[in-house]
């Protein structure tokens, strides 16, 4: 059996670790650098913190997947269990977290409520002002570019063809029915496609001929100079969708939660810049007068489900996409189900 990946983002590329681990020839076909999609741009934050049952229980498998792949393909993923955070300002916000949670810790997620000063038992300089309350659980951040570079090197020494500046161009179907892919002008003929181009992901679908509706989503992020490290767990303000953390070297890596876009853009803007700088500086004053160093922007798709792990009418293109702002906590776990729904079709 031989499998063609799209994207050498997360997803695409733990799903080519699975697929070969069991045994599969494998080609992932990335258009661009590795780290060129959502994959190598985001804030690596990582929790089982979410809202509903599927996702709590795909994360949870995921963080103890991270634990096992490190040593496994022998990469070391920076990851850092230094807790995670949600915090809100309004009742409204609150009520969602508090009701999160208590489906959180029906699914045995280590979670509790925090009042706004028991932030500052892990935020030392935290603006207890700035909220009203939030939830305090396991999780953290891990480093997105070793994870790439790990799970690379993981499916290059399992006999994985990792094509790097190679665009799909074409999906050939034979009776509905895949037959094989065309990427830079050569044919590959494969029994499966699988769709793990994130926020291209509608266009690689339109190629073989199956409607997909996923939503773009931009979202911005940037990073300041370093600071002795102080800050341990990753933060998320609910309300204003700001969330921070503090990257090995000391900088503080932060963002705003994205928004739907029609098309792909990974322009950065003042708007965000203003935006994020004086909302980090009220939940943390410290950072007050710290130098933004870069800026930069990334896209991913969201589906209808988070994610989208289907077959479609087309025997063999199969979908694994739609993840949307949880990637990094799902695509581990995920790329099983994947390997899974090759394995029954
Ligand atoms: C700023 C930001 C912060 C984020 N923070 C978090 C976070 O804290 N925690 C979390 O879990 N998630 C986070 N995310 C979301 C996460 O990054 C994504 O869910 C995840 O990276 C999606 O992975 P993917 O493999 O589906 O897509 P991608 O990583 O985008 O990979 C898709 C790849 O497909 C390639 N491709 C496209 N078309 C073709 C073609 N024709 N031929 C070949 N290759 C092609 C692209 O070049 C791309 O590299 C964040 C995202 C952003 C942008």
């Amino acid at each position: 059996m031989r499998v063609a990946i799209i994207g050498g983002g997360i997803v695409g590329l733990a799903t080519a670790y699975n697929l070969a681990k069991d045994g599969v020839d494998v080609v992932v076909f990335e258009r661009k650098y590795l780290l060129y999609g959502a994959s190598g741009r985001n804030s690596g934050g990582i929790t089982a913190m979410l809202n509903n049952e599927r996702l709590i229980e795909m994360a949870k498998k995921s963080m103890k997947i991270y634990d096992e792949v490190q040593s496994e393909i022998g990469f070391n993923f920076l990851y850092r269990k230094d807790g995670y955070i949600k915090v809100a300002s309004t009742e409204n916000d609150l009520n969602k977290l508090k009701e999160e949670m208590n489906l959180q810790k029906r699914m045995g997620v280590k979670v509790k409520q925090i009042d706004a000063n028991e932030v500052k038992d892990f935020i030392p300089d935290f603006n207890a002002d700035a909220v009203i309350g939030g939830v305090y659980g396991e999780g953290g951040v891990i480093f997105p570019w070793p994870v790439i570079w790990g799970y690379a090197k993981g499916c290059r020494e399992l006999g994985v063809d990792v094509k790097d500046y190679t665009t799909v161009e074409e999906i050939v179907v034979k009776d509905r029915a895949i037959d094989g892919v065309k990427a830079n002008g050569e044919f590959f003929k494969v029994d499966f496609i699988v769709n793990a181009a994130g926020a291209w992901s509608n266009e690689i679908s339109r190629m073989a001929g199956v409607e997909l509706n996923n939503k773009i989503i931009k979202e911005e992020i940037c990073v300041t100079e370093s600071l002795k490290p102080y800050l341990d767990p990753y933060l998320l303000d609910v309300t204003t969708g700001i969330y921070l953390s503090q990257s090995m070297r000391g900088e503080i890596v932060g963002g705003i939660v994205g928004n739907e876009v029609e098309s792909i853009d990974v322009k950065g803007s003042l708007d965000f810049l203003v935006k994020y700088a004086k909302r980090a500086v009220e939940l943390i004053p410290k950072l007050k007068g710290l130098c933004i160093l870069r800026q930069w922007a990334g896209v991913y798709d969201e589906g209808k489900d988070i994610p989208n792990i289907s077959t479609t009418n087309v025997k063999g293109f199969i979908q694994a996409n739609g993840f949307g702002k949880f990637g990094m906590c799902l695509a581990p776990a995920a790329a099983i189900e994947v390997t899974r729904l090759i394995r029954k079709t």
